[in-house]
């Protein structure tokens, strides 16, 4: 039986949901999905670096010696030996991190939401760099707070312009490898500079890390969270080194903090999928990303190579664009009086795509901006894309 309505439910959001907007990327991809269509606007990791035979096996080795407990509820910080596996993947000699610090979280998306949850009321003041992960933008900006843009230069975020708009600030949030969306590192100098002013201003460090193992040297940065973990909260996930399709990231903050988290995560949704966090165990506890990350290196390496060298060539002068030395991103600067936003128009007209720059500022965008990612798409088609994309540019100069 079904039952009619006489008086249809207008529907009366919450303030909060009314001003959710959706991300202006995930908007953009649904364009991009078309194969004729040469995308550089994805934040796709590579499907070619998929573990699958890896991960088929661990699902079958997981399920036939443990299923009753991999399919059974967990608890809510996590799967005991994997956040123990990334206690140990996150120690250094002289920074011990302890299990207890780690809280399992469904990507670390997920991390962003309950961070702002935890920490943020309503206009509270939040750092972000210019740019930063629009992600992130979008996660914290439920929670209303007042966004300030810390300065950043070629080298990334600059921590001497932190003082001026730090007061009342409840949490910094950076981004220290290859940057989403410019793909800039800092320099060490400049972490120790970072981190010793948000603990001299008493500032939350936010350390955002999902490219961080990604570095083409192989050589990968000393993390904040090492070089203070009283004062920093660091993110990690699974997404960028084995596949994003399982949802599985981590936190690691001061305990006071990480069992607040805790609950927050509780209320939102009990606990990360029991049978993920067994299988990714599985996968990674003897090594396995020991040998898989170096691929992952290589062949971004080797296309973000082919994207810089066909810029350079097909590019005109008065343009510029980031050097990364690892992750996925490359950020273009165009002269002043080009939008990116136009520009991407011509460009899914004659078959390009990239992401714009201006969402992923939090106030003032620079709408001359646009990022490019070379991640998923062959050599040949990169050669391709950009060469249109130069004279789309050109035409415009
Ligand atoms: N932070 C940054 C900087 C990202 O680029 C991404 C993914 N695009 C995330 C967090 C979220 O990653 P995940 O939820 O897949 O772990």
């Amino acid at each position: 039986m079904k039952i009619e309505n006489p008086n249809p439910i207008q529907w009366r959001f919450s303030d909060r949901a009314s001003q959710l907007q959706s991300s202006f990327i995930r908007e953009i991809l649904k364009i991009t999905q078309r194969p004729e269509i040469i995308s550089f606007a994805g934040g796709l990791p590579s499907p070619a670096t998929f573990p699958v035979e890896q991960m088929k096996a661990a699902y079958d080795k997981v399920l036939s010696e443990n299923g009753k407990m991999a399919l059974q509820y967990g608890p809510t910080d996590g799967y005991a030996p994997l956040r123990e596996w990334i206690a140990d993947y996150l120690s250094t000699d002289s920074c011990k991190i302890v299990p207890e610090q780690v809280l399992m979280v469904s990507g670390s998306q997920q991390a962003l939401d309950l961070i702002g949850k935890v920490l943020i009321d309503e206009g509270s003041r939040v750092l972000v760099e210019t740019p930063s992960y629009l992600g992130a933008l979008q996660a914290f900006s439920v929670y209303r707070p007042e966004f300030k843009s810390v300065e950043t230069d070629d080298h990334g975020l600059v921590p001497s312009s932190i003082p001026a708009v730090a007061e009342g600030a409840r949490l910094l949030y950076a981004l220290p490898n290859f940057q989403n969306p410019t793909g800039r590192s800092l320099s060490v100098e400049r972490r120790i500079e970072l981190v010793e002013t948000c603990a001299r201003l008493g500032i939350p460090l936010i350390e955002d890390d999902p490219y961080g193992a990604l570095s083409y040297k192989g050589e990968p940065y000393p993390k904040l969270l090492n070089m203070n973990p009283d004062g920093v909260i660091y993110m990690g996930s699974f997404s960028k080194v084995l596949t994003p399709g399982i949802r599985l990231g981590y936190v690691v903050a001061p305990l006071p903090l990480v069992r607040r988290l805790e609950l927050a995560k509780q209320a939102a949704d009990l606990h990360t999928a029991q049978i993920t966090q067994m299988v990714v165990h599985e996968v990674v506890k003897d090594g396995f990303l020991q040998q898989h990350i170096p691929s992952i290196r290589t062949l971004y390496a080797n296309q973000c190579q082919v994207m810089l060298d066909a810029m350079a060539e097909q590019f005109p002068k008065g343009v510029q664009w980031t050097r990364p030395e690892g992750g996925m991103f490359i950020w273009v600067t165009l002269p002043k009086h080009i939008d990116a936003m136009k520009l991407l128009d011509q460009a899914i007209a004659a078959k390009v795509a990239f992401v714009p720059g201006a969402p992923f500022y939090a106030n003032d965008p620079e709408t001359n901006t646009l990022r490019l990612s070379f991640v998923t798409v062959p050599p040949e088609r990169i050669r391709e894309g950009i060469a249109i994309l130069g004279k789309l540019i050109a035409a415009q100069m």
